[in-house]
């Protein structure tokens, strides 16, 4: 299986059984604090997360996989990010979603993997996923031993960092597991210190409402006014505590030609992205992750961006091009787009 995986295209195979007794407690330990926000799916699906055999009745094991992401050189296009990080106007766009999008990639290729185990030992049931259905799927990655939880939360891989997606495919098959790792993290806390937003609250605990990626990807009303500065130049997800962790030094490239960066969404600038008419957004979203949060988000996220940039900018002439391009979107989208907009000019009084 291994060997299939990785001619496949994944990073990692791993295995485990379906017991994850200390997740319940503490799934509902976060959503008692309120911690998922506006993501309801997370308390209606309930502890069924933590129980995959719920999903797919007579589960046994999950066989877990990672796919590297970053096309590219990892080390060279991590530096370059963080210069990218530093110009106000440049918009940034998190790693994953530069490409095409990774749920029917990752589904289509854990299908094909199925395919062979049945050629090879005959039918059994599975069920495949990738962050599309209510399953803890880093803490079965941890549990299988393909690396250990972060204190951002997300799979560290001492071979690979931190930058691949996970999948997973529920099993009724009594395969043997793998151990699990132990956590590499140590005393260090770059995570912690450099989240723009200080979402994270204690190690391992996330406070989703006040986290970038959820900020400007799964809120769908307005972005709480306070946040708003610290959001920069972000415009869809966040890698910052990803680009300070030292185990991304070891981050991989993909061998996925799917995931190579579309429309120079590693080098955009905000004023060209704020320029897409509704029609455009659609044509060069095609097929990418950025489409599922439509147009009225993705101009609110960049009339924030555009908001700190005029803030600080003392470039006349380019303040003059953000408040002209700011003007020109309002009444064009939606009220809630406007407020935004109103905000971001005021970032220049
Ligand atoms: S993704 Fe960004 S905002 Fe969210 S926890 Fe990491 S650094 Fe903080
Ligand atoms: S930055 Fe440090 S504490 Fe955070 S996940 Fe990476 S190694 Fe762990």
């Amino acid at each position: 299986m291994k060997i299939w995986a990785s001619e496949l295209g994944f990073s990692g195979l791993r295995i485990t059984d379906i017991r994850l007794p200390d997740e319940e407690e503490r799934l509902q330990r976060w959503l008692a604090r309120g911690f998922h926000g506006e993501m309801h799916y997370m308390a209606a699906h309930g502890l069924k997360r933590c129980r995959p055999d719920e999903l797919l009745p007579g589960t046994l094991r999950v066989v877990s996989v990672r796919m590297n992401y970053i096309p590219g050189i990892p080390d060279i296009c991590l530096k370059e990010e963080m210069f990218r990080k530093d110009d106000p106007l440049q918009a940034r766009i998190s790693f994953y979603a530069r490409g095409r999008d990774y749920h029917r990639v990752i589904r289509s290729r854990l299908a094909r993997l199925a395919g062979k185990m049945q050629e090879s030992i005959g039918p059994f049931r599975y069920r495949v996923f990738t962050d599309s259905a209510p399953v803890m799927e880093v803490a079965l990655a941890r549990k299988a031993g393909m690396g250990w939880q972060g204190k951002n939360n997300l799979l560290l891989c001492r071979r690979g960092g931190s930058f691949f997606f996970l999948g997973e495919m529920l099993v009724d098959l009594p395969l043997p597991v793998d151990p699990e790792e132990k956590s590499h993290c140590g005393n260090c806390e770059r995570c912690f210190r450099h989240c723009p937003t200080n979402a994270i609250v204690e190690p391992n605990l996330v406070d989703a409402r006040r986290c970038i990626s959820y900020l400007t990807i799964e809120l769908k009303g307005a972005i709480p006014v306070e946040l708003r500065p610290l959001i920069g130049n972000r415009i869809y997800g966040c890698d910052d505590c990803q680009l300070v962790c030292p185990w991304n030094r070891f981050a991989e490239s993909t061998k996925i030609s799917d995931f190579n960066v579309r429309h120079g969404f590693d080098r955009s600038g905000l004023l060209d992205l704020f320029s897409w008419t509704e029609a455009e957004f659609h044509e060069k979203t095609e097929g990418s992750a950025i489409r599922r949060i439509g147009y009225d988000r993705w101009i609110r996220n960049i009339a924030v961006a555009l908001g700190n940039a005029l803030r600080d900018m003392e470039n006349e002439s380019v303040r003059d091009a953000i408040v002209h391009a700011l003007n020109e979107k309002k009444s064009t989208v939606s009220e809630m787009v406007d407020e935004h907009i109103v905000w971001a000019l005021h970032q220049g009084s």
